[in-house]
């Protein structure tokens, strides 16, 4: 009986072990997939972007944008990469090498996601944030309409939907090797767009940082 009692106690045992090690592998592969997201703030150094109409200059509105989101998305334990943290630039003044830099930055890192944060403008009148992504690209779309499901729940403008860089290319979108997406987080030429991308910019960054982890955690 106490034999038989000790070789249950030893089945018992190994098969907890087991278990724990399968936990353990598991852990260890779900954090090995995390995705590494190159962060993309639009413009910077010479190039000033887009320019309200109290002389707000888009580059600075896209960097504050850019590194919260990346704070966030760093927060849920995804690895992030930027193309720029300041205002300073690595690259020429050359517009196509500008671009193109910003490529060869998130192949070298082998970064999975490209997510590039710009501001619209217009001289008519015109607000609301919009996503420009490759509609052959299931992933990117998806990944589009998470984020812009998130923006919608801010409801500081108008949701103009995805457009597609098959109609529409953009280079950054085009040139890099992983999926890539470029935002309009709203109109810098709006004076209620400005107000809340100013203000309200740790909102607009969460939106886009909790749309991207549900997609990939999707
Ligand atoms: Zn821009």
């Amino acid at each position: 009986m106490k034999k038989l009692l000790m070789s249950l106690l030893l089945i018992f045992c190994i098969g907890c072990t087991f278990t724990l090690l399968n936990e353990t592998n598991r852990n260890i592969s779900a954090k090995s997939t995390k995705e590494t997201i190159m962060i993309d703030a639009g413009h910077g150094g010479y190039d000033v972007g887009a320019e309200s109409n109290y002389g707000d200059y888009e580059k600075n509105i896209n960097l504050d944008i850019a590194l919260l989101v990346g704070k966030q998305l760093k927060s849920y334990g995804h690895k992030v990469v930027y193309t720029r943290t300041s205002d300073s630039v690595s690259w020429s003044n050359d517009n196509t090498e500008d671009l193109q830099t910003r490529c060869d930055l998130a192949n070298k890192k082998n970064a999975d996601l490209f997510v590039s944060i710009h501001l619209n403008s217009s001289v008519y009148e015109a607000n609301g944030y919009e996503i420009y992504c490759d509609f052959n690209n299931k992933n990117t779309v998806k990944l589009s309409n998470s984020i812009l499901k998130q923006l919608d729940q801010l409801d500081y403008s108008t949701n103009r939907g995805l457009l597609d860089t098959n109609e529409t290319p953009l280079y950054i979108v085009k040139n890099n090797k992983m999926d890539a997406i470029l935002i309009e987080a709203g109109f810098i030429s709006d004076d209620s767009d400005l107000y809340y991308l100013k203000n309200h910019t740790d909102n607009i960054a969460t939106a886009i940082a909790v749309g991207i982890k549900k997609s990939l955690n999707e």
